[in-house]
C-alpha cells in the first residue's frame, strides 16, 4: 500500500484498545468475541470518523484550506468529530445539517454548538441538494477570501476510506501480539465507507477474514454496490490493483428496523446486554443495531463456536443522550 505517502495528520489516539468480551462469549455459547475500541479514538467522544479525518484533514492542510465544510444529519457523529478536528487544526467549520432547527440542542448537536461550528440547517430532499448547498457555501466563502475544503457526508470518499484500510494493519499487529487470528469482523454499515476500508485492508494484507456489515439504514443490495465501488476507488488511490465486486461484499439489512436512527427492540436489548456483561456502552443508531445483528447471526448458527470474531466499535456515544425515554 502507498498509504505511507498520503498526506495524513495525527488526530486519533491510536492504536485503539482491542479487548476480549469473555462474558458475552460465554453467555452466547461462543464464538470467542473481541471488540476493537474505535469509540476511544478521541475527538470529542470518539468514533470511526477519526481515522477518516486523519487523511481528509491531511489533504485539507496540504491544499492550504482554512475552512472545512461538511454535512450530516442533525445528530451526525461525523459533523461533531469534524468540528473537533478542525478546531484542533485551526480551521473554521461550517456544518450543513439536514432538518429543521430543533427547539432544544441535545447530544451531538449540543456538542457542535459547544465546539462553535457554524451550523446551517437545510431541509434537504436528497444528497444532491446537500452537495449543492455545500458548494454554494464554498463559493460564498471564497468570495470572502477563504480557502474551503468540502468533506462529503460521513467522510466516505477514497481519501477518508483509506483510514480504515490502514486500521487493518493496526488490528493485525494487535491480533499477532495476542497470538490470535480473526475469522470474522462485524461492523455497522451506514454509508459503507468504513466497511469499504476494512475490505480493502483485509484483501491488501491477504487476511482470510470475513467482513460482515450490518446495515443501519439502507438495503443490502445498494450497500454491497456502494462498498464495492468505494473499495475499488480506495484501492486505486492506494496504488493497489485489487478487484472488488458487490457479490463478495457481505451486508445484512435485517436489523435496520423502521429506519435510520429509529431504535429497535433488539438493538436496545443488545446495548443493555453488553453494558451489563462487559461494562461497554454502545449507541442506539449504529453500534447497538450492529451488535444486535452480530448476536442474531450467532444465534442462527452463522459462526463455529471456536471462531474468533471481532466487533468494530465505531463510536456514536453522544446518541445515548438524545432521548432518555428509550432506555426505560
Ligand atoms: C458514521 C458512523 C458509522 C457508519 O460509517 P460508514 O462509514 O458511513 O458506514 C458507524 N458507526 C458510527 C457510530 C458512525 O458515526
Amino acid at each position: 500500500m502507498q498509504i505511507g505517502k498520503l498526506p495524513r495528520v495525527r488526530l486519533a489516539a491510536l492504536p485503539t484498545p482491542l479487548e476480549e468480551m469473555g462474558n458475552l462469549s460465554k453467555k452466547l455459547g461462543g464464538p470467542r468475541l473481541f471488540i476493537k475500541r474505535d469509540d476511544n479514538t478521541g475527538l470529542a467522544f470518539g468514533g470511526n470518523k477519526a481515522r477518516k479525518l486523519e487523511f481528509l484533514m491531511g489533504d485539507a492542510l496540504n491544499q492550504g484550506a482554512d475552512t472545512i465544510i461538511t454535512a450530516g444529519g442533525i445528530q451526525s457523529n461525523h459533523a461533531r468529530m469534524t468540528a473537533a478536528a478542525a478546531n484542533k487544526l485551526g480551521f473554521k467549520t461550517v456544518l450543513v445539517l439536514s432538518g429543521e432547527r430543533p427547539s432544544s440542542y441535545k447530544a451531538n448537536l449540543l456538542l457542535d454548538h459547544l465546539l462553535q461550528a457554524e451550523i446551517r440547517f437545510l431541509n434537504a430532499k436528497d444528497s444532491e441538494q446537500i452537495k449543492q448547498r455545500m458548494e454554494e457555501i464554498a463559493s460564498e466563502l471564497s468570495l470572502k477570501g477563504h480557502n474551503t475544503y468540502i468533506i462529503p457526508t460521513g467522510g466516505s470518499n477514497r481519501i477518508g476510506v483509506s483510514g480504515y484500510a490502514l486500521a487493518m494493519t493496526e488490528l493485525l499487529a494487535q491480533a499477532n501480539e495476542k497470538g490470535i487470528k480473526f475469522d470474522s469482523i462485524a461492523l455497522a454499515c451506514g454509508g459503507g465507507g468504513t466497511q469499504a476500508g476494512v475490505v480493502v485492508g483485509t484483501k491488501a494484507l491477504n487476511l482470510s477474514m470475513r467482513v460482515i456489515g450490518i446495515s443501519v439504514s439502507r438495503e443490502a443490495m445498494l450497500l454491497k454496490e456502494r462498498v464495492a465501488g468505494l473499495a475499488r476507488e480506495t484501492a486505486e488511490h492506494l496504488g493497489l490493483s485489487i478487484p472488488f465486486s458487490p457479490a463478495e461484499i457481505e451486508v445484512y439489512d435485517k436489523y435496520v428496523g423502521e429506519g435510520y436512527a429509529i431504535p429497535t427492540t433488539e438493538g436496545i436489548e443488545a446495548i443493555k446486554l453488553v453494558a451489563r456483561l462487559e461494562g461497554i456502552l454502545l449507541d442506539p443508531v449504529y453500534t447497538g443495531k450492529a451488535m444486535a445483528g452480530l448476536i442474531g447471526l450467532i444465534r442462527t448458527g452463522r459462526f463455529r463456536s471456536d471462531e474468533n470474531v471481532v466487533f468494530l466499535h465505531t463510536g456514536g456515544i453522544p446518541a445515548i443522550f438524545t432521548d432518555e425515554s428509550i432506555w426505560f
